[in-house]
């Protein structure tokens, strides 16, 4: 009798839970006004393939949190699992008393719910957001294409590779600030969606629904990425002077940003806006105060280098073009302050100015060097740069043409802009040096070098 009643209340809890699971289907999508205009295609493409269904009331009751038991039954479904009630592998789940134990089961032996739900299964108990993706993941045989980072997603962590996984096949996405929610639990359309997307690829959304409000660019050589907005949290990667980051919101001293595919939190302190169509350029007199650089036939490289620097810069500034000089008088800058200086000045184009040696007197002309590391379009930029100076430059000094070339120097090499090095002739050579010593021809260089700034620029517009 005590057992017959029990059975009676089972089968009674049984059939409750399979109506709400399993009833409704077309016609109860067809009347359910609770179901949110913006997900009705993706949640009544499950509905109308039976995967999840309304409840008697005809209400989808989309804040509803979906329970284990629940997901595995219908992630079963959507993947075409045997839902064959059964005996399970945990404790928890019997046969008798579970609708779900077949899928379940299947679940497990699939190894689906491995490393997730271990001893214990707690049906009853709400999935959250990151179970589900661990579960999807798996159910639809997702890997990791790339990196995508939440805030609230430790690196380290079981469900960081799932997270990845899901949101990089475009069918789970975080939150607007950031957040991927991994400990909460999921609702009814935020399943919906996850479960479509993965069944029909035109579901599928991009990484993120986060919307870029802004462009920076980091003046430090080297900035911290934390996990949060505050120096307590922890550090995720950095990223190098210069490297561009779109930001997508800022929280007080703090912006949530991407840079080189890592996201998340950076000091404001080390960013500056990225110089917007007035023209700034960094001119940088080579050498200076303790380094001499290069002396030959009475010239010292470092007072040319400063003497035609200056010169382009009041050139360039009657052209309307900004300048931004690394050194204006005989101080020793180090190369690495050169760049990051520059940068923090929002310079969009980094000119050297250098006088060029050689153990022999023979070697004479001029020559401009760039590099190739870094961006293609930085590349590009700075070979095209140097190729409208040199054009100028040798021209005007009436020097031997040496060509552009390609080289490391450090404040070219090492630098996020667009940047060239110009060496203007040879203070070795005899000829080159008397030019060069002469107020005529630093005046023919400086215009030269001005005018082949300008060609860069109505180029690149
Ligand atoms: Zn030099």
């Amino acid at each position: 009798m005590l057992n017959r009643i029990y059975l009676r209340k089972i089968s009674i809890l049984v059939a409750i839970c399979l109506m709400v699971i399993s009833m409704g289907e077309k016609s109860f999508a067809a009347n359910m006004n609770d179901i949110p205009a913006k997900y009705s295609s993706e949640i009544n493409y499950l509905i109308n393939h039976q995967i999840i269904t309304g409840y008697p009331d005809k209400t989808f009751k989309p804040n509803n949190n979906v329970t284990r038991e629940e997901a595995v039954t219908m992630v079963g479904r959507a993947i075409g699992l045997n839902g064959q009630q059964r005996e399970t592998s945990y404790d928890d789940v019997k046969k008798e008393s579970s609708y779900a134990s077949g899928y379940i089961q299947s679940a497990f032996e699939k190894g689906l719910l491995t490393g997730l739900f271990e001893k214990s299964f707690k049906p009853k108990e709400k999935i959250t957001r990151g179970e589900m993706a661990f579960l999807l993941s798996r159910a639809f045989q997702l890997t990791v294409a790339e990196d995508v980072f939440f805030s609230d997603v430790p690196r380290s962590g079981p469900q960081y590779d799932a997270i990845n996984a899901i949101v990089n096949a475009g069918i789970g996405n975080g939150y607007g600030d950031g957040t991927f929610g991994p400990s909460k639990a999921i609702t009814r359309w935020e399943f919906s969606l996850l479960v479509a997307r993965g069944l029909e690829p035109t579901f599928r959304v991009s990484s993120s629904d986060l919307v870029p409000e802004g462009e920076f660019v980091v003046t430090a050589d080297s900035l911290n990425v934390r996990s949060g907005p505050g120096t307590e949290f922890s550090i995720l990667g950095s990223l190098p002077l210069g490297t561009k980051v779109i930001s997508y919101k800022a929280e007080g001293d703090w912006v949530f940003a991407e840079g080189n595919q890592i996201k998340g939190y950076l000091h404001k302190a080390y960013l500056s806006k990225p110089s917007t169509s007035n023209k700034i350029i960094a001119i940088d007199a080579g050498h200076g105060g303790t380094d001499p650089g290069a002396y030959g036939n009475g010239v010292t490289e470092k007072e040319l280098n400063l003497a035609v620097a200056l010169l382009v810069q009041k050139k360039l500034e009657k052209n309307g073009i900004q300048v931004f000089m690394t050194r204006t008088d005989d101080t020793f800058v180090p190369l690495a302050d050169r760049v990051s200086k520059s940068v923090k000045a929002n310079a969009d184009t980094f000119v050297s100015i250098h006088g060029n040696s050689n153990t022999s007197s023979s070697p004479n002309g001029t020559e401009t060097y760039y590099s190739t590391a870094a961006l293609n379009t930085r590349a590009e930029n700075s070979k095209k740069l140097a190729g409208f100076i040199q054009e100028r430059l040798h021209k005007a000094l009436g020097t031997s043409d040496r060509g552009i070339k390609q080289a490391g120097f450090h404040v070219i090499h090492k630098n996020p802009l667009p940047s060239v090095l110009v060496e203007l002739g040879f203070l070795s050579n005899a000829g080159d040096a008397k030019k060069l010593a002469s107020d005529e021809y630093r005046e023919k260089a400086a215009e030269a070098i001005t005018e082949g700034i300008i060609d860069y620029y109505n180029w690149k517009n």
